[in-house]
């Protein structure tokens, strides 16, 4: 009842985190590289990475995860730019195509993939492109469509159908109470209409997946009203409507291609992988996939920072997202179509079954965004110690130390095991034993000599992909200055 009170507050306060989200979106873009000593609070373009991925975007998950989509209802920037574009655009019928319930799956993944691609977390301009990007569909798509709508966020949102889902676990949600709501007596009363712009059928609404949590329906005909309920009660609730669109976008996007992307720079295979094929290239005289002249929009390219993807990077980076994410996706249906084949309960179709893994997707993507926070925190020397706990399979006797300085992650010695799983755990001492060792193997793209020269401050486990000196010398990727330099 409040929001729906204080609607001319929310507004202001909807405003004011537009502005500052444009702030942090474009004037990075346009500075420096940040100095060697800058820090997170003298410097606004560490400031900007670290609020939006390391607090920004967890936050908003806790919030969808524990208050429903709050954010999405009162404080999302692009949800306000397209209703008040919508609201002074050409108020156009929203078309059939544009229903589609598959596109919010393929917005995630395109822009996930994307994000990979041009290393969003780390260089403004790549954030300008995405952020900026997106923000100017939702405005145009606003302008177009509906009148006071918001048709980006229903329709289109690359992360509505992330929040869709994670909001179902949620311990709030508005309650509808349908006997209130058909009252008859409320027929001799004039009640004012909501306008509910994510278009949710508020009267016959079952599920909380859609609604925004604005709260401008609260208390309307008496018989909306924000209420508890044990967190997951909608997985379990048969009334509630589950499509496929969002068992894929669970399974394929959220398990798999959003998993992937977070942990494909920590894969050693990878870099192994790499390793192989540029050998096999170079062997046959065959350069064009090793050659890093692609712009910045389409891969990482900043010579400045020594941080440039080949295109065969690109390709690899490619098909490990997509290919490993699906092949996650199809692995992790596998549990909700036999369960559902076993059953054979028409109320229990695979789609709902696999919602029962809403809460594993929340934390994983959770825990994913914290990666952010944690390596910016670790940078700054901040008391990360205790929250990075690295269950890292190091072996005493490993190479290079299991926990130096500069790692502020508490290893796990753990003598033994496979060395497979060794190499799997025990990434972030990998990172540094690329950095310590004496071999004549040296970093391709991205330094790590050991004081940082990325100010973005990435700790780039796998984009220091090594290639021998021959293979570079052939390549004629590096000039002798540059390969001295890195040789240094
Ligand atoms: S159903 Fe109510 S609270 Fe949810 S988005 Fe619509 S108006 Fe806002």
């Amino acid at each position: 009842m409040a929001l729906a009170r204080h609607h001319r507050i929310i507004i202001g306060i909807q405003w004011f985190v537009v502005v500052f989200y444009l702030s942090l979106v474009i004037i990075p873009a346009f500075l420096p590289l940040p100095p060697e000593g800058a820090h997170l609070w003298d410097n606004l373009r560490l400031f900007a990475q670290f609020a939006f991925w390391g607090v920004w975007w967890p936050g908003v998950m806790i919030a969808t995860l524990t208050l429903g989509r709050v954010w999405c209802g009162l404080f999302c920037p692009e949800g306000t730019m397209t209703e008040w574009a919508s609201h002074r655009g050409l108020g156009k019928p929203v078309p059939r195509w544009l229903k589609w319930s598959g596109w919010p799956f393929v917005a995630f993944v395109c822009t996930t993939v994307y994000g990979q691609l041009v290393s969003v977390y780390e260089y403004p301009k790549a954030a300008l492109l995405i952020l900026g990007g997106s923000s100017l569909a939702a405005i145009s798509v606003g302008f177009i469509y509906g009148r006071g709508k918001r048709i980006w966020c229903r329709y289109l949102c690359p992360a509505s159908g992330v929040f869709a889902i994670l909001r179902k676990v949620a311990p709030l949600h508005y309650r509808v109470d349908r006997s209130v709501w058909d009252n008859e007596a409320h027929a001799t009363i004039a009640i004012k209409q909501v306008n509910c712009a994510p278009l949710v059928d508020i009267r016959r609404m079952t599920s909380a997946a859609e609604c925004h949590g604005c709260g401008r329906c609260a208390g309307h005909r008496e018989a909306v009203q924000l209420a508890p309920r044990i967190p997951g009660t909608e997985i379990i609730d048969l009334r509630s409507k589950v499509t496929t669109a969002e068992a894929v976008t669970l399974l394929f996007g959220i398990l798999g291609v959003a998993s992937t992307a977070f942990q494909w720079t920590m894969n050693p295979w990878l870099v192994q992988v790499k390793l192989k094929i540029a050998e096999w290239l170079v062997e046959r005289d065959s350069f064009a996939l090793l050659q890093d002249n692609a712009p910045w929009w389409l891969l990482t390219h900043y010579p400045e920072a020594n941080d440039i993807f080949t295109w065969l990077d690109g390709a690899l980076v490619l098909t490990y997202v997509v290919g490993g994410g699906l092949l996650l996706g199809a692995v992790l249906s596998l549990g909700p179509l036999l369960a559902a084949a076993i059953l054979r309960d028409q109320r229990l179709p695979w789609q709902r079954l696999t919602m029962a893994l809403a809460p594993l997707a929340g934390i994983s993507v959770f825990l994913g965004l914290s990666m952010m926070t944690l390596t910016h925190l670790k940078a700054e020397h901040l008391p990360s110690t205790g929250l990075a706990i690295c269950v890292s399979a190091c072996s005493p006797s490993a190479q290079a130390p299991p926990c130096g300085s500069r790692c502020a992650s508490f290893c796990w010695p753990r003598p033994g095991g496979c060395d497979a799983c060794r190499q799997w755990l025990a990434w972030p001492c990998r990172w540094r034993s690329c950095s310590r060792s004496g071999t004549r193997s040296f970093c391709l793209v991205a330094r790590n000599d050991g004081h940082d020269p990325n100010p973005i401050r990435q700790q780039p486990p796998v984009r220091a992909m090594k290639v021998t000196e021959k293979a570079i010398a052939k390549q004629k990727l590096c000039s002798a200055q540059k390969i001295d330099r890195i040789i240094e």
